[in-house]
């Protein structure tokens, strides 16, 4: 039976109408933000980013750091509401998402204050006498931040923590399949924030254009690279710098020599966690011949044994939620058919069950390169195997994507390992685990290809959320050398610099005086002697 999601538009009539992913029972709605509101938001967040800004860094952790821990001891709230809009059950929420502001906003801290320190440049004297300056980073204003449905509220910490420290007022648009979540996270920070810091605006893909149109100083999209590329178009009309964080394809290599038990262990929790609705979910495997047949025979048993189901069994837990909307489901659904039909063996699984949107682990055996589950982006609790001949065709078909977000690399060889590593196309390559590193605030998080160029995390992405600023000073009383009038003198001094940065140093004894000479020619003229 088809669940009611299935058959209901989302947005009607200015509301957001969604359903549990669980049970199919309808969830409160929430309202459309219309477009004038949504320039008005910005509004509002510019005339309150300035006193923000100016409250200073320390402060500013002061709030955050109160927020964060309300929401940690509000934790129950969270839960709930990730279970109802994100179809993720407690044990698994708790951990992925509910447990993190806090901690993931302290390792922000020393990030930011790192990056926000001012710093003086090295101007060389001899050229350019009397001269200082400094480049300190401002925050650029209003930060737009455009997110997913994956991780409900996980989404937020990467962008959203790191534009507040740097001083920026946010607006949110969470995605339509998940706003209570972001309603929620944004109202826990309101009640520490100066008011209108942080604000969010609801809706789908045109309230999503409307906050790029709106006046915002930057942003940062999270989603699908068919998105990612609409919204980037638009940045570059609105001249606004815009960091993308796309979509993935991850493959992990399995060789021969890999620690078989924590092998199938690590690619089947980082295939089918989060429902393997992860950016950094493993999507493709490829394991070498020799030890493929032990491989695949573990690796579907164990994935054959989780539960998946919309109530917890005795003593159990939920291992694989559901879906979380009919649009995916449905992309999963179309990827293991098309598999299948293109001679791919289903050693378990490849079923929608129970009322909601579950659908059961899949492991598929014989794939390869002409399958959307091996090219395209499936999202889904299914993962494929490709068997290789050796570690160097692992290599090559890793690498044969458009997507480059993260790999793996599962053997005990750690020497081999990193050797494989340095040659696949990703953000990062993790051997014997997988993207670990997204819940990491000091770890940059980006990928190739498609995608995407954005970097969260980390001292390489605070870009995003300031702009240098060089306060240039000349304490030098005589004017400039190279100053107007010009006459044979600047020939020589010229000359003479060449020759000193071609390494014939005594040549630039002279060019103090050369300059003092210059100096003097230009106050006499100016003073008309
Ligand atoms: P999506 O691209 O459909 O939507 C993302 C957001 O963009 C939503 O809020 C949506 O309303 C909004 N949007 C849609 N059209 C828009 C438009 N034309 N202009 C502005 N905004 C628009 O993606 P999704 O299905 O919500 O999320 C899943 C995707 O996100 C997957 O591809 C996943 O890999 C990716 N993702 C990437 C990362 C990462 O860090 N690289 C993290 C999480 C998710």
């Amino acid at each position: 039976m088809r669940a009611p999601s299935e058959v209901t538009p989302l947005l009607q009539d200015g509301e957001i109408r969604g359903f549990s992913a669980v049970d199919g029972k309808p969830r409160p709605p929430t309202r459309v933000t219309p477009e004038a509101e949504v320039a008005e938001a910005v509004k509002r967040a510019r005339a309150a980013q300035v006193g923000w800004e100016a409250l200073g860094f320390d402060a500013r952790v002061r709030l955050m750091k109160a927020a964060t821990r309300r929401m940690l001891e509000r934790r129950s709230e969270a839960l709930a509401l990730l279970l109802e809009e994100g179809g993720k059950f407690a044990e698994e929420a708790m951990f992925t998402e509910a447990l993190g502001p806090l901690d993931y906003l302290k390792n922000w801290v020393p990030v930011v204050r790192g990056y926000l320190k001012p710093r003086k440049l090295p101007i060389p004297a001899l050229a350019y006498p009397g001269k200082r300056a400094v480049t300190e980073l401002l925050a650029r204003g209003v930060v737009g931040v455009i997110a997913p449905w994956n991780y409900p509220l996980g989404t937020y910490f990467k962008p959203v923590f790191p534009a507040l420290l740097c001083g920026n007022a946010v607006v949110m648009k969470p995605s339509e399949f998940a706003p209570r979540t972001g309603e929620w996270f944004k109202s826990v920070l309101a009640e520490f924030l100066p008011k209108d810091v942080i604000q969010t605006v609801h809706g789908d893909g045109s309230t999503g254009q409307a906050l790029v149109r709106s006046g915002i100083d930057s942003l940062v999209f999270t989603g699908s690279v068919g998105t990612g590329k609409r919204v980037l178009q638009l940045a570059a009309e609105m001249m606004i710098p815009c960091s993308v964080e796309l979509g993935g394809k991850d493959p992990a290599i399995v060789l021969a020599d890999c620690n078989l038990p924590r092998t199938v262990a690590g690619i089947m929790n980082w295939g089918l966690h989060n429902t393997g609705q992860d950016c950094g979910s493993v999507e493709r495997v490829y394991v070498v011949n020799e030890i493929a047949d032990r491989f695949a025979e573990r690796l579907a048993s164990a994935a054959s044994r989780l539960i998946s189901a919309s109530q917890h069994p005795a003593g159990r837990a939920v291992d694989v939620g559901p879906l979380n909307n009919p649009r995916q489901l449905a992309v999963v659904e179309e990827h293991v058919e098309d598999a299948v039909k293109r001679g791919a063996k289903l050693l378990t699984g490849g079923k929608r069950t129970g009322e909601g949107l579950f659908y059961q682990p899949t492991i598929l055996d014989g794939c390869d390169h002409t399958m959307k589950v091996v090219n395209e982006e499936t999202f889904g609790p299914v993962i494929p195997l490709i068997r290789v001949r050796d570690d160097a065709e692992a290599v090559r078909l890793a690498n044969d994507s458009v997507y480059g977000l993260n790999a793996s690399i599962w053997t005990e060889d750690l020497v081999k390992g990193e050797r494989l590593a340095r040659q696949l196309q990703a953000g990062t390559v993790f051997i014997n685990n997988h993207a670990l590193t997204g819940a990491m605030a000091f770890a940059p998080w980006t990928g190739v290809k498609q995608s995407g160029y954005g970097v969260a995390n980390s001292v390489f992405s605070p870009h995003t959320y300031t702009r240098p600023r060089t306060i240039f000073i000349d304490k030098n009383r005589a004017p400039d050398p190279w100053w107007l009038p010009l006459d044979s003198v600047m020939g020589e001094v010229g000359e003479r610099l060449a020759k000193a940065q071609l390494g014939q140093f005594t040549a630039a004894i002279k060019v103090p005086g050369l300059f003092k000479r210059r100096a003097k020619t230009i106050l006499d003229f100016v003073k008309g002697n």
